[in-house]
């Protein structure tokens, strides 16, 4: 199979802002771009390859042309596909929310738990997360600080800046600030269970629906522990710099910055996705060629062997 550049799905929220089209150049007719789903199965926002032979269908049709083996060996026996990559532009902060894990998922919702994380690509000065509650509390505490609406005051706020690190497991209360643009590599999933929306109404005056009692079924109210630190120091590869971001048994998330040329490999074990957030460049994998600028998506099917990337540039390497 070859080496497949895609066009992400590009959603709209409440909350979004406009970098995605004017900074991000993804094309959009929406009134506020939120995420673009940069390597994409999930039926309600599947990523588009651009070029090649399978130019204009869905990465899960060019998936399904190939078989499965372009996954890799870590894959074959998941359903469906694994991961969900996006950029997600907050330019106001979005609901406080939390997601299954798989057995929960699998047995109510019919899809893969959500464990994620995210690398802050951008920051407002002041900017900030919510990370889990800021007391250990119960779970009766919590249902009657959503009732009464002060639940804000058991949030755990945390500023961020921009090459912050967050890995959100399943359970874990999150929101995104106002203000931040993230990378978030996730399980594919979009089972996202609301407690918190700060009674905000869309256009239309309706409010978002909350799912309170699914909510504090899988919710871990104990206090987080992990800082916001990438989980690696940078290795020196050729004249790269790579840093572990964040692994998990779902995925490894690693930061490329290059100036001037690497070589990798993608192996028998898994597909490797690289995601373009600084600079241009190429990427040679024996007779293949492609040219590479901020924003690009380009998924290297497994077994594919070695590859060359060069350039300045700073990617997203993401493998399962
Ligand atoms: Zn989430």
């Amino acid at each position: 199979m070859e080496i497949l550049s895609l066009s992400p799905a590009v959603k709209r929220a409440i909350w979004g802002g406009d970098r995605l089209r004017t900074v991000w150049g993804y094309e959009t007719d929406l009134d506020r771009p939120a995420e673009s789903w940069l390597l994409s199965c999930h039926p309600a926002g599947p990523s588009t390859v651009k070029n090649g032979v399978y130019a204009g269908k869905t990465l899960i049709e060019a998936i399904e042309a190939e078989g499965i083996g372009v996954l890799g060996t870590h894959n074959v026996d998941k359903p469906g596909f694994p991961i969900l990559i996006k950029l997600i532009d907050a330019k106001d902060k979005l609901s406080v929310q939390v997601h299954p894990g798989d057995d929960y998922a699998r047995r109510v919702e019919n899809e893969n738990g959500k464990t994620e994380a995210w690398l802050v690509l951008e920051a407002e000065p002041g900017a900030e997360l919510v990370y889990g509650v800021n007391a250990k509390t119960d779970r009766r505490a919590f249902r009657r600080h959503i009732k009464n609406g002060t639940l804000e005051t058991v949030l755990n706020r945390v500023p961020v800046k921009a090459g912050d690190v967050a890995f959100i497991p399943a359970g874990t209360l999150h929101a995104i600030g106002a203000g931040i643009l993230i990378a978030e590599v996730q399980q594919s999933s979009n089972t996202t269970y609301r407690v918190y929306d700060y009674n905000r109404r869309e256009p239309d005056g309706s409010l978002r629906p909350l799912h309170i009692d699914k909510a504090l079924d899988v919710v871990d109210l104990t206090v987080p522990t992990r800082g916001f630190q990438p989980e690696g120091e940078p290795v020196p590869v050729g004249d790269a710099e790579k840093t572990l971001l964040a692994s998990c048994p779902f995925f490894t998330m690693t930061n490329v910055s290059l100036e001037g040329t690497v070589d990798d490999v993608s192996d028998e074990t898994s597909f490797v996705s690289l995601v373009v957030l600084e600079g241009e460049g190429e990427l040679e994998c024996g007779d293949e060629f492609l040219p590479l600028r901020k924003g690009d998506s380009v998924f290297i099917p497994a077994g594919k062997g070695d590859y060359t990337l060069t350039g300045n540039l700073r990617l997203l390497e993401t493998r399962t």
